[in-house]
């Protein structure tokens, strides 16, 4: 038994600069700068996947170290820990939990403060996630975000601040667990969705492109003009519970005739609407027009569902059918 390990660079393995870039510390570096982690019940078995800041990951290489990971698992592993940069960490751990089969933990964490900084967050978010990944409360909840000593639900979790410790938020819902005194105390279950069916290969996934446009005060919309001549989907972060210009609602129809449009709220929590509004650009205008409620998810996870489906061929019904899993 053991819990595997992956490391793909981030800000948790930021040693200083050297004359050529970054020195990156290896996962062995970050696991012996952690008091505390030896005393677990079950070692940890590093992979250095990859040093990179995360700005770099694309969902292939996420794609690749799930399956990494799944073999991990298929070798015995109880729980899963990578390690990465934060700035795409709500991204790439709502992509994981969309095609994560296993019951075993997948847990994401990092640091906001480099171990060359006094305080350095990495190793206590590294010590706790291994709590997590290695306990058997944290089963059958897919992919999690634990930082700052809370245990966050994939789908929920928002990076909310540039600096601080305590970025890591899930403001429709609040964290489903925490660490006290080292335990893991999970105090919600959420229960899980169904995934992605299929397997996105590189190649789909490049063929797949899709754009997020968030709608801004006086939009011309320019942006918009031939988009699906050049992508295959569009997410819109709309303002407040759904509402664009009234002169963006044809194009966006327009283009939810070719292509499919999600519509999501720029504000950073809560569900856009259905059945409220009804001017030009409203919410129920713009549904009326063809386009896919997006529920409470955020654009940038709308953007990472609605690519996957597209990659893994699915249709317009059932890209209806896993967005309505977020209502
Ligand atoms: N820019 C860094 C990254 O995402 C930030 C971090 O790791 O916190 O790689």
């Amino acid at each position: 038994m053991s819990i595997a390990l992956f490391t793909l660079g981030g800000t948790i393995s930021m040693a200083g600069r050297t004359p050529d870039g970054v020195a990156r510390l290896t996962g062995e570096d970050l696991t012996a700068a952690v008091p505390g982690l030896a005393a677990l019940p079950v070692p940890l078995e590093i992979q250095d996947f990859e040093a990179v800041p995360s700005s770099n990951l694309t969902l292939a290489k996420m794609l690749d170290v799930v399956d990494a990971a799944s073999k991990a698992i298929s070798n015995g592993a109880t729980g899963i820990v990578l390690t990465q940069g934060t700035d795409t960490l709500e991204e790439t751990a709502f992509l994981v939990d969309q095609v994560w089969p296993h019951s075993q933990p997948f847990v994401l964490t990092g640091a906001m403060r480099n171990p060359t900084l006094a305080g350095p967050d990495g190793p206590a978010n590294l010590l706790a996630a291994a709590r997590v990944a290695g306990s058997p409360a944290a089963r059958d909840l897919g992919a999690l975000v634990v930082f700052n000593d809370q245990v966050h639900a994939a789908r929920w979790v928002r990076k909310t601040h540039s600096t601080s410790t305590a970025t890591f938020a899930s403001p429709n819902a609040g964290p489903i667990g925490q660490l006290v005194e080292g335990q893991v105390r999970i105090l919600t279950r959420p229960a899980r969705q169904d995934g992605v069916p299929g397997r996105a290969e590189p190649a789909d996934l490049d063929a797949a492109q899709v754009a997020l446009y968030t709608v801004t005060l006086d939009d011309d919309g320019v942006l918009l003009k031939g988009l699906a001549d050049t992508h295959q989907g569009l997410v819109v972060a709309a303002y407040g519970v759904g509402h664009v210009p009234a002169t963006l609602a044809p194009v966006l129809g327009e283009l939810a005739e070719r292509i499919p449009v999600v519509l999501t709220s720029r504000t950073g929590g809560g569900s856009v609407l259905r059945n409220t509004y009804s001017s030009v650009g409203s919410e129920s205008d713009l549904l009326g027009r063809g386009l896919i409620d997006g529920g409470f998810l955020d654009p940038y996870k709308a953007r990472v569902l609605l690519r996957l489906l597209l990659a893994t061929g699915e249709g317009q019904d059932e890209i209806i059918g896993a967005f309505a899993q977020h209502h």
